[in-house]
């Protein structure tokens, strides 16, 4: 069997954007090995026979629907696992984001998988799926092939396009799964989005980045009062350092462990510029660096830097922006 299983994590009555990504690769490359792409769905009542079918817009000719705890990786498991196991899927891919790679560890400990994280190519080898990661801070591509029956991929954030939809409903297959004892241990109590998840920053033509510079959470209100300035279309963005140390949600985070931008203005303020934050950002059409260090390496890769202390100069700027505009 050359067959794929994707995980289609849903959530208020739609995809996730990393699943429905997933889903057109599982679909593109499954054709190119000779198989079909199917997807697991599991949840309770929000989960419509409509919306089930839709991933067949996006190239899945059938999905499995599981009745169980959605948000949690062990009950995914054992559904992929039954799933599997009856239909002996050769390949499984999940989009990027935390659940997904908690549910790939399990999934190849459970069947005894290969499993590759954090990939960003697959590509279809004759009859095998091969699958690529960069390594050594995105400086070189480390290639996997799957030995044994199951090959488990799980996609780098936004790694996947999601290509137009169209083409017929997928066949929705209810299974009834039997939950491992361990698996319902754990209750999501709450789900929600974090503060600022609702901005867009993929789709912001200026992002006002902020980084460890800002010296500390507080620090972001005038990365944000710059953004307000510049008007509709933008947004603050930031460095995995100041996400990592709560100054500011994850969904702004940009760079290989973040989200992939190009907006047309980039201003990285207090940034040293580390390969991981590039990789994020290097195709922004222009980029305006902000940084007391003369030496930073985000100047190598800038097309304006401004040496000095981001205390005075934010203000400033947000104040001859508002002059500007008259405001
Ligand atoms: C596997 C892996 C994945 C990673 N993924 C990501 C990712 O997705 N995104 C990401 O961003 N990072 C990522 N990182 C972390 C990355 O390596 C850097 O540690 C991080 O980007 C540094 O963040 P920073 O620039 O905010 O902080 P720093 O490197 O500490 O830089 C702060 C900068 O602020 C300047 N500064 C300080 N005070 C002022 C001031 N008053 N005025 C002006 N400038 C000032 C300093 O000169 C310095 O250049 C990853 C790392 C690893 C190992």
């Amino acid at each position: 069997m050359s067959d794929v299983l994707v995980y289609a994590l849903h959530y208020q009555g739609a995809f996730n954007k990393n699943s429905l990504g997933a889903v057109c690769e599982g679909a593109a490359r499954a054709a190119e090995i000779g198989g079909e792409c199917h997807a697991v769905v599991v949840g309770g009542s929000g989960l419509s026979d409509d919306l089930c079918r839709s991933l067949g817009h996006y190239g899945a000719t059938k999905v499995f629907r599981a009745d169980g705890p959605e948000g949690l990786a062990q009950p995914v498991v054992d559904v992929f696992d039954q799933v599997i196991a009856e239909h002996g899927h050769r390949y499984a891919i999940f989009g990027g984001g935390l659940l997904g790679f908690e549910i790939g560890a399990g999934l190849a400990a459970r069947r005894q998988g290969g499993v590759t994280m954090e990939v960003t190519a697959v590509r279809a080898d004759g009859s095998e799926l091969v699958a690529e990661r960069p390594i050594l801070g995105d400086s070189k591509i480390s290639v996997s092939r799957y030995r044994g029956e199951l090959g488990i991929i799980i996609g780098r954030i936004n790694a996947f396009e999601i290509r137009e939809p169209g083409g017929a409903d997928a066949e929705v297959v209810d299974v009834a799964v039997e939950y491992s004892p361990w698996s319902k241990r754990a209750e999501l109590v709450t789900r929600g989005e974090q503060r600022g998840a609702d901005v867009d920053i993929e789709g912001a033509s200026i992002l006002v980045a902020g980084g460890r510079g800002l010296g500390r959470a507080e620090g972001f209100a005038m990365a944000e009062e710059l953004a307000a300035a510049f008007g509709p279309g933008s947004a603050v963005a930031a460095t995995r350092a100041v996400v990592d140390a709560g100054w500011y949600p994850y969904a702004a985070q940009i760079g290989q462990t973040g989200k992939t931008v190009s907006p047309k203005l980039y201003l990285a303020a207090g940034i040293s510029g580390a390969i991981q934050h590039k990789v994020g950002m290097q195709t922004s059409e222009n980029i305006v660096a902000i940084n007391k260090d003369a030496n930073a390496p985000i100047f190598e890769f800038s097309d304006l830097g401004i040496v000095g202390d981001l205390n005075k100069i934010l203000p400033k700027l947000a104040a001859a922006i508002r002059a500007r505009k008259g405001g």
